[in-house]
């Protein structure tokens, strides 16, 4: 390989370049923070600058970015969208290619060094030595809410010392009324009554009889929850049931419910046979949840009331585990009893499974994410790209500010579609492109309203009347449709795509395909963990997969590689060389890229070279001494060479230390533990330098999308790294303490499926509303330049926009509300698009119809979503308490105004939300918000980047993660066996569980778990000898290991990222990993069980009532 080192012929290294200056120019300066709220916000329906242009209809109606104008301000008054465009090629010229006059250097694997330089070797933790031990004491588990007082009139036990957060032991006030919910939840209750009420429609909020009027116990709606308020004794629960307030309750209550029915009804056998608290006793992985559904037998053969079922040992701690029965603290609440997120899942998957979801309906709530459904476009977005919080919007801002529901859309608008689904149809409307309102720009769609024989239409968002250019024209029938409803796409349904024409592209032109440039850290620790060479082992076959539109025989993507450590490597691979050739800059202060022609290349035409390129990087640099790296310049020139090929494209960044060398962009470590719970907390969440997102602007400009896989062995500052991935759209992986053997498959998989993945490039996207509201708030990876354009240098399929809105008007029941999200870019061979996803929802006066309509799960994205960028600025504990309050509010003015009047000693929730609190103190408890000893600062960088992107699937499973007994799946079939609940006495000491998150597996086995399935499942003969290192199963050839391997096959097909597989023995001390995600329990970073969290609510509420 014949090797060129340019050096640079402008100023001296080190001193301030002209071109780097620019990055610096205090106007950058003011850029906000991403994600960072924004308080300026024109009005949404009022014209953009862009659009105030006499333009066309067709024209350039988009507002454009215009982030590549040097002065902001000079940027967003451009007069119009081609101007702001034409702005972003003039950056090139200062990155001119070097003359070839520049003296040729030695490659850098006989640059000199220091001898006293070589690194000492890397030790490489244990993939888990990240969690550090447990935590000593028990004060350190008390949990966050010791602080809260709990004493209420209904609670008002201290905790046992010790215990931080005991829970209440006193009898809450007996306020009558238990009302049987419709709930099968609920199912023991009436099972004491009779036979439990015959397969009740769950899940259906529409289907469900209105608030008032009617007596509780007939009621559905809401969830009562037992415990806060005793049932009556007709329902079998009457008060004496309850533990008595004074001394242990001496016998264990909730064996009968959960043993084998008969033999360990009665409490007291049950519990003798516990030990340690959970795993002692025999329940099968969920026979309160099967039996919780009519017909099975346990609840059936109950001969009385379920007594004592209140008490605290359903959910035992990990230091409850140490004491003796006895001397555990009564819960009165049972976990049984109160909302089951399996329970509401199961529901749904068997009422709302089976038949595809028709979009024809305004307002209709989809099926859970958790459900296996078919969607049918029938006017409306599939719930797959857009979910909101709430189908039903009230119509005030007053009723909107006084049930403090966000609203909100999850939009996710190049998703995935099963196979059985229909892509969006691409329409071509020809030169004069797709046809718009006049006024607000929207585009055609199945809600704009036809006149005047179809000569006109009116806008459904602003009311705007345009005339339908001739071309366009169609006669309407008998009902004011035209004709051809149903021949056009942007008629009858709600997603499909324009083709954009060129007045929708940078400097008037269409683009060029895009380019996707690979970035390899050749540094020691690259080099020595064999991941240079397995990441140029892979590149040879993943380059065949690079993505490709339709029905092309090869992709239109160019590929281009550069190396670097302290220094830039280029590599010419043009078709024509029998080599490669390198080009090293090694001043990184003013980067630039040494060449031109051969740097991007066609995988085919030049395969011989990239092969032979990538058999010699792990060579070249086998002996490398060199530790240090730099991360800015390497961004800037995938930035640079992409500018002078004139197109958008992806940087791939292979990268693992902190980047310390001198160069813009330097950085020092800045880690400091002793923040957590400061005013200064917010300082690890946010960049330590404005260098990276100024950098981000640039690339955004470009198109320059940047994904960032790391592999660090100690702090790399993710917060300030991750700036530029964020802000352009990318994506960011994290593999800590990498080792070949456990975590080249887990790597190997993300960044094929990372290649291949669908993507649109210079992206932008705008959410247009109907009158009364409009899109106020943004979360997600982009960068906006003003108050309405989303920009992202990249949106791939897995990735989220969430936005909220707000009233600047009332909203008409009659005509209800529309978004309509326009999202332009460019395919990967080139071609410029519109996707366009409309929706329609209800409006309401009445604040039940609100309740009856809102979705959790997409309510707890939003809310994660806004905590973690909250955190950039806030403390964290008051981001918390917002976050409680905020909750507390939505569910107090439920109560309020929608529940029939009761006791206040009552928790009732609305059906629809009746997991709001599970799943809200799941977010409460994650890492970022509360973070346990062995969490690192990076860990909490990286998750709360990927949280804000995350879909309202993702968002679910990572909160409260999925729970399966292996040991009860059916070998013989093809589902998974029933999820279970994520606390620890859900876990029996002879099965094996998986836990799921969508970052990890657990494969959790217990100490007693037959020696045939252990042989079945590991191939070793006992307990002691499996290995907790293992990072896949073994093969073996018989039906459980098939089964367990099929199934974890079935999990990470349905995942984003590659999960991580971990083994966990039962009493391993890789259990308190484990335990972290047992969501229900109180956890040892302090944060609360379910129930303790639900007294804690239960008590928030009656405050703001009372
Ligand atoms: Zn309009």
């Amino acid at each position: 390989m014949s090797v060129n080192q340019h050096t640079h012929a402008g100023p001296p290294y080190g001193q301030p370049q002209p071109g780097y200056q620019g990055y610096q120019q205090p106007a950058y300066g003011g850029q906000p923070l991403p994600g960072v709220p924004h308080t300026q916000y024109g009005a949404y329906n009022g014209p953009m600058p862009g659009y105030q242009q006499p333009v066309p209809p067709q024209g350039s109606v988009r507002a454009l970015p215009t982030s590549g104008a040097p002065p902001p301000a000079s940027g967003t008054s451009l007069p119009s969208g081609h101007q702001g465009y034409s702005q972003f090629g003039q950056g090139d010229v200062q990155n001119g290619i070097p003359t070839s006059t520049a003296p040729m250097q030695r490659p850098p694997a006989s640059q000199p060094f220091l001898p006293g330089s070589a690194p000492a070797p890397v030790s490489q933790p244990s993939t888990f030595q990240q969690y550090g031990p447990p935590p000593s004491s028990v004060q350190q588990l008390s949990n966050h809410m010791a602080g809260m007082t709990i004493g209420s009139t209904s609670i008002s036990a201290p905790p046992p010392a010790g215990l931080g957060y005991g829970p209440p032991t006193s009898v809450p006030p007996v306020s009558g009324s238990f009302s049987a919910t419709g709930s099968g939840l609920y199912a023991p209750y009436t099972a004491s009554q009779g036979p439990p009420p015959p397969s009740v429609p769950q899940g259906l909020p529409l289907a469900q009889p209105p608030f008032s009027g009617q007596p509780v116990p007939t009621q559905r709606l809401p969830t009562e929850v037992p415990g806060f308020a005793p049932p009556p004794s007709s329902t079998g629960i009457g008060p004496s049931s309850y533990p008595p307030s004074t001394g242990p309750h001496p016998g264990p209550p909730m064996s009968g419910l959960h043993g084998p029915p008969p033999p360990t009804h009665p409490p007291q056998p049950g519990y003798q046979m516990q030990q340690n608290g959970s795993f002692g006793q025999v329940r099968g992985p969920q026979p309160n949840y099967s039996g919780a559904y009519p017909g099975t037998p346990n609840y059936g053969s109950q001969p009385g009331p379920p007594p004592k079922r209140l008490d605290p040992d359903s959910i035992p701690s990990p230091q409850l585990n140490e004491l003796p029965p006895q001397q555990k603290p009564r819960h009165r609440i049972d976990p049984d009893a109160i909302p089951s997120p399996i329970q509401v899942i199961e529901d749904d998957r068997s009422n709302r499974g089976s038949e595809p979801f028709v979009t024809g309906v305004r307002g209709q709530v989809p099926p859970l994410v958790t459900t296996n459904f078919l969607v049918e476009d029938q006017g409306n977005a599939s719930p797959r790209y857009i979910r909101c919080t709430s189908y039903n919007i009230p119509c005030t801002s007053d009723m909107a500010k006084q049930s403090q529901v966000p609203l909100a859309a999850v939009i996710k608008p190049l998703a995935t579609l099963p196979p059985e689904e229909t892509l969006p149809y691409l329409v071509d409307h020809g030169e004069s492109g797709p046809v718009r309102c006049n006024r607000c720009k929207a585009y055609m769609c199945p809600f704009m309203q036809f006149i005047e024989g179809g000569r006109r239409f009116q806008c459904c968002f602003c009311s705007c009347v345009t005339e339908v250019p001739a071309h366009y024209f169609q006669h309407l029938d008998h009902t004011g449709k035209r004709v051809d409803f149903y021949d056009r796409p942007e008629l009858s349904l709600g997603s499909y795509e324009f083709l954009a024409t060129v007045d929708y592209c940078k400097n008037n032109k269409f683009p060029s395909p895009p380019a996707f440039i690979f970035m390899i850290d050749v540094s020691y620790n690259a080099v020595k963990s064999g991941l240079v060479r397995l990441i140029c082992e892979e590149l040879k076959s993943i380059l065949d997969y690079l993505p490709r539109e339709g029905n092309m025989e090869e992709s239109a993507i160019r590929v281009g590689f550069v190396t670097y450590n302290k220094v830039l490597h280029f590599y010419n691979v043009k078709s024509s060389l029998a080599q490669p050739q390198m080009m090293v800059v090694s001043d990184v202060a003013d980067m630039f890229v040494p060449l031109l022609d051969g740097f991007l290349v066609n995988v085919n035409e030049s395969r011989t070279v990239i092969a032979s390129l990538l058999d010699q990087i792990p060579e070249m640099f086998a002996d490398t001494r060199e530790t240090e790296t730099v991360f800015g310049p390497v961004i800037q020139a995938g930035l640079e060479a992409l500018k002078a090929a004139e197109c958008a494209g992806k940087l791939f960044i292979f990268h693992t230390s902190l980047p310390i060398a001198e160069a813009p962009g330097k950085l020092k470590n800045r880690d400091d533990k002793k923040l957590i719970n400061t005013d200064k907390e917010k300082t690890l969440f946010q960049p330590q330098t404005s260098f990276y997102s100024n950098l981000a602007k640039d690339c955004v400009a470009q198109g320059c999308c940047v994904d960032l896989f790391l592999f660090p062995n100690q702090y790399l500052d993710v917060a300030t790294l991750g700036v530029v991935t964020y802000q352009t759209g990318g994506s960011i992986y994290k593999y800590a303490y990498f080792q070949l053997e456990t975590d080249q498959d887990r790597f190997l998989n993300d960044l094929r499926r990372d290649v291949q993945k669908e993507v649109g490039f210079d992206a932008v996207m705008r959410v247009r509303t109907s009158t009364g509201i409009r899109a106020t708030d943004f979360f997600g990876a982009f960068y906006m330049s003003n108050t309405t354009d989303v920009e992202m240098a990249g949106l791939d399929c897995d990735k989220t926009i969430t936005v909220e809105f707000k009233h600047d008007d009332k909203l008409s029941e009659d005509s209800g509300a529309l978004l309509q999200c326009a999202l332009l870019y460019t395919s990967c061979a080139g071609q410029r698009r519109l996707r366009i996803h409309n929706l329609s929802l209800n409006c309401c006066t009445q604040l039940a119809d609100l309740y009856r309509n809102c979705e959790t799960d997409t309510l707890i994205n939003y809310l994660a979503k806004y905590a973690y960028r909250g955190v950039l600025n806030s403390p964290v504990k008051a981001v918390r308490d917002s976050l409680i309050n905020q909750c507390a509010q939505i569910l107090a003015c439920y109560r309020k105004n929608c529940a029939s009047p009761s006791s206040a000693g009552q928790l009732i929730l609305p059906e629809c939300m009746k997991l709001l609190p599970v799943y809200l103190n799941c977010v409460l408890k994650s890492d970022v918000l509360q973070p346990g000893p062995e969490v690192t600062t990076d860990d909490r960088a990286y998750i709360r980047q990927l949280v804000t992107s995350m879909d309202v699937a993702e968002t679910n499973v990572f909160f409260y993660p999925r729970l399966l007994p292996l040991t009860k799946a059916d070998v013989d079939s093809d589902s998974l066996p029933a999820a279970i609940r994520n606390s620890e006495e859900r876990l029996s000491k002879g099965d094996i569980y998986l836990l799921e998150n969508g970052l990890n597996i657990f494969v959790w086995v217990g100490v007693n778990v037959q020696q045939a399935l252990i042989q079945n499942l590991f191939g070793v003969s006992s307990f002691s000898q499996i290995s907790s290192t293992l990072s896949t199963l073994p093969v073996l050839e018989n039906p459980f290991s098939k089964k367990v391997r099929s199934i974890i096959d079935m999990l990470h097909l349905q995942r984003s990222r590659y999960m991580k597989l971990i083994i966990v023995k039962q009493e391993d001390k890789l259990e308190m990993l484990f335990k972290h995600f047992l969501v229900e329990d109180k956890s040892l970073t302090g944060g609360a069980s379910y129930v303790d969290f639900l007294c804690h609510m239960h008590k928030e509420i009656r405050q703001l009532l009372s």
